[in-house]
């Protein structure tokens, strides 16, 4: 908010007089609030999961005799725990993300095969909601990222392309390049995102409409992620969306230095 913090301190130096030294601790102050926000927002998120298994766990101690309700609260229970699940697993992502030190060690890679086990990652539940996946994407586009983590980024955009989307929806993937880096691109023709919102879905647990993200599962942290990671490579992340129309992600990676680097593919499954 533009508010800048100090540190007072005042001592005296004899005959009356005194030191005021003040020190500028407005970074200290950003990054208490933000670790405040994120262990208050990371308890509530994880608090409506917990106290929904144990609310449901009564009742189905007191329906014990009715079979078709104990099914009902068993699933709903099951689906309480996955989405606990998948909260914690991308809290961990996120973790991981979030190197203050870049990894300079990292060497080229070609992009193409980690965005394809990428889509394929996410084929179940694409082909559960009957939407097609296209894949363009050309040779030779390098750039100097975590394999791991790139697919982590593009599984993350594409999984939100699916999950924001109707049943039949088409989503194009697409791995060019840009400026001499590598441009990677996940469209789809889903619900969009308003003009007012594309800012803040980047942060840490935002959704746009918490209730029909709730239904759909989602836990506001994948483009946390992305954000992360595509920065943390020299990158930029950027959205183009319509509400009705559908929304594009484009990633950009910088250039890979060609002197002395070698180009690897990624074969790694993990
Ligand atoms: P979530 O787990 O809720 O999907 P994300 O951080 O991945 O969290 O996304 C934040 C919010 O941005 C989502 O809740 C959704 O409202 C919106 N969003 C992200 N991707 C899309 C998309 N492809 N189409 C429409 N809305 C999207």
């Amino acid at each position: 908010d533009g508010q800048t913090w100090h540190s007072v301190t005042v001592a005296p130096v004899g005959d009356g007089l005194y030191t005021i030294t003040g020190v500028d601790i407005t970074d200290q102050v950003l990054f208490e609030r933000t670790r405040r926000d994120f262990v208050t927002n990371v308890s509530h998120e994880l608090k409506t999961p917990a106290g929904a298994i144990s609310l449901l766990a009564e009742t189905l101690t007191d329906c014990a005799d009715d079979a078709d309700a104990v099914r009902h609260f068993s699933m709903r229970i099951s689906q309480e725990a996955a989405r606990m699940s998948e909260l914690i697993s991308k809290l961990i992502e996120l973790q991981k993300t979030q190197t203050i030190v870049p990894d300079s060690s990292l060497v080229p890679i070609e992009v193409a095969p980690v965005v394809r086990q990428a889509v394929d990652d996410v084929s179940v539940l694409s082909e559960r909601k009957s939407m097609i996946v296209s894949l363009n994407t050309a040779c030779d586009v390098t750039a100097r990222i975590s394999p791991k983590d790139l697919r982590s980024v593009v599984k993350n955009l594409v999984e939100n392309a699916v999950r924001y989307s109707d049943e039949g929806g088409r989503i194009g993937v697409t791995v060019d390049r840009c400026d001499g880096g590598a441009r990677i691109r996940v469209v789809d023709n889903g619900i969009g995102i308003p003009a007012g919102e594309q800012k803040r879905i980047f942060e840490r647990f935002y959704r746009v409409d918490r209730g029909r993200s709730r239904d759909t599962g989602g836990t506001g942290i994948g483009l946390a992620i992305v954000k992360n990671v595509v920065e943390e490579a020299g990158g930029s992340v950027t959205v183009w969306s319509q509400p009705g129309d559908g929304s594009t992600f484009t990633i950009c990676l910088p250039p890979v230095e060609t002197a002395g680097s070698g180009v690897t593919t990624d074969d790694d499954d993990g």
